[in-house]
C-alpha cells in the first residue's frame, strides 16, 4: 500500500512538472540588471531571453548548437557570445534577422567569423544592398514567405506578414513551446514608438491581426526595459492592436470634428485608457502626428 502510495505521489508529480513547463513561463519575473547594462533571462528548456539596454532577443541551445537572433550591435553581440560561453561550448550554428534595421541586426560578424549561417527574409538582403554596413553580415539564407529552421530537435518558424514596419519583418514561432518572438510591432504597455518610423499603420494593424489567428500561448517581445518581464502572456498581440484602433480611430473623429492642425491635434487628442503605459505623456503626442499624417497624406 506505502508503495502504491509512493508510486502515485511520483506519477502525480511527473503530470504537475509536465504542466508546469506547458503553463509556467516566468512572465512575472522582470528580466532585470542594470538599465544600461546587458542582462540574460533562462525561459526554460534551452530557451533564453538577452538584453542589452532596452533591446532584447532569444538564443536557443540545442545539443547541436545554438541558434541566435538579431545580434543588435557588435557591443552587445560581444557580450552575447560571452553569455552563451558561460551556458555551453557548442558553436552558434544559425542568426536569425527579425527585419532590415540596423539597430537591431548589427554585430553579427563575431558570429560569422565563427561559421554561423544568416538567415532573413529576401528584403533584408535588398535592403542592406542599399544601405551597406561592415559590421552587418548578409544573409546567407533567404526566403520569400516561410521558413522552418531546425537544428538539435528544436523547430523555429519564420513567418513574413507582409509591409508593416519596413518590409521585411519576420516573425519567429517556437511551436512546441507556443511563443513567438516579435520584434517592434508588439511591444507591450508601451504606446507606439515616438513617431513610428518606418510603420505603417493600416498595415501594422493588419499583420497583427494575422498574427493573433496563430497558435500561441506566449510573447517574447524584441524591446523592453529591465523592469518588464522576459516573456509575456499571448494577449499582448491584441492589446497592440488594440491600441493602434483607439489611436487612430481618436484621431481620425478629432480630424472629422474640424481639428485638422497636427499641433492642435497634438494638444487635444487623449486616450486615458493608456495613461499608465510606458511614454503616454513624452510620444502619444509623436504617435498622434503620425497618424495625423497617414489621414492628411495618404501614407
Ligand atoms: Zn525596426
Amino acid at each position: 500500500m506505502k508503495r502504491l502510495f509512493i508510486q502515485s505521489v511520483f506519477v502525480v508529480g511527473l503530470l504537475l512538472s509536465s504542466m508546469a513547463t506547458a503553463s509556467n513561463f516566468p512572465t512575472k519575473e522582470p528580466m532585470g540588471g542594470e538599465p544600461f547594462g546587458h542582462s540574460v533571462k533562462n525561459i526554460g528548456d534551452g530557451l533564453y531571453v538577452f538584453r542589452w539596454w532596452v533591446y532584447r532577443n532569444i538564443f536557443m541551445v540545442t545539443d547541436e548548437g545554438v541558434i541566435v537572433t538579431d545580434p543588435m550591435n557588435p557591443k552587445a553581440a560581444n557580450l552575447l557570445l560571452s553569455e552563451i560561453r558561460k551556458i555551453t561550448d557548442k558553436p552558434v550554428k544559425y542568426v536569425v534577422y527579425s527585419h532590415n534595421h540596423h539597430d537591431h541586426i548589427s554585430g553579427g560578424m563575431v558570429f560569422k567569423d565563427q561559421g554561423a549561417t544568416f538567415i532573413a527574409h529576401k528584403n533584408v538582403l535588398k535592403e542592406l544592398g542599399d544601405h551597406p554596413s561592415p559590421a552587418t553580415p548578409l544573409p546567407d539564407i533567404t526566403f520569400e514567405d516561410e521558413y522552418t529552421l531546425q537544428l538539435g530537435g528544436r523547430t523555429l518558424e519564420l513567418k513574413y506578414f507582409g509591409p508593416n514596419h519596413g518590409e521585411s519583418l519576420v516573425v519567429m514561432r517556437l511551436p512546441k513551446e507556443k511563443i513567438l518572438f516579435i520584434v517592434d510591432i508588439v511591444t507591450p504597455r508601451r504606446v507606439a514608438f515616438r513617431s513610428m518610423p518606418d510603420f505603417w499603420p493600416d498595415e501594422w494593424v493588419r499583420s497583427l491581426k494575422e498574427i493573433e489567428q496563430a497558435d500561441f500561448d506566449y510573447v517574447i517581445s524584441g524591446h523592453g526595459p529591465t523592469n518588464q518581464p522576459a516573456i509575456d502572456p499571448g494577449t499582448i498581440v491584441a492589446e497592440q492592436r488594440i491600441y493602434l484602433e483607439d489611436l487612430m480611430d481618436a484621431v481620425k473623429a478629432e480630424m472629422d470634428s474640424g481639428t485638422h492642425s497636427p499641433d492642435k491635434l497634438r494638444q487635444i487628442v487623449k486616450l486615458p485608457k493608456y495613461k499608465d503605459w510606458q511614454y503616454y505623456d513624452e510620444w502619444l503626442p509623436m504617435n498622434i502626428e503620425r497618424i495625423w499624417a497617414y489621414y492628411h497624406m495618404g501614407w
